[in-house]
């Protein structure tokens, strides 16, 4: 989950191999998957990041400037399944800290809010994948966005439910 809020605006993201293991899996199995987009927390609307690797100073949609932290966040990959938009965070170990997570509760449910479903996938995960694996895991991402029963399935026992849209 990327945040601009305790580093410099210039400051430039790199995109992690993770990540891009995890666009390739969506990619192989010809379901659309895009990157560099960004929600806007005044509007709710996403757009592309018209400068990708460095964060936005405002938003493209409505006269938000992002000069507040909170204002917005990056979804790592964004899915589009009919009506349903998905946003996929990949995300490494600093997530588990304290601080770190009760901020990623904040922006997950503000996007559950604007009516985006979320799903989290850990590093680890996709690390600990073969390539078959993380295209099986691509496939039932994209059912479960657009399913709100395969979607609780698919987190059944989870502690912190990423959150299906409330529609
Ligand atoms: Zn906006």
């Amino acid at each position: 989950m990327s945040s601009g809020r305790h580093l410099p605006r210039e400051y430039r993201y790199g995109k992690t191999e993770q990540e891009n293991r995890m666009q390739q899996a969506f990619a192989a199995m010809q379901l659309e998957c895009m990157r560099d987009r960004i929600v806007c927390f005044m509007c709710g609307r996403h757009f592309k990041n018209p400068t990708p690797d460095t964060y936005p100073h405002n938003c493209m949609l409505c006269p938000a400037n992002f000069d507040k932290p909170g204002m917005y966040c990056m979804p790592d990959l964004m899915l589009f399944n009919g009506g349903t938009l998905a946003c996929v965070f990949v995300n490494g170990l600093v997530h588990d800290k304290d601080r770190v997570r009760r901020k990623d509760i904040r922006i997950k449910s503000t996007l559950q809010t604007f009516g985006y479903v979320v799903f989290i996938v850990k590093n680890e995960t996709i690390d600990n994948s073969p390539v078959s694996a993380l295209r099986g895991l691509a496939y039932a991402i994209w059912q479960a966005s657009a399913n709100e029963g395969l979607y609780h399935l698919m987190h059944r026992g989870e502690k912190e439910l990423p959150g299906f849209a409330q529609q």
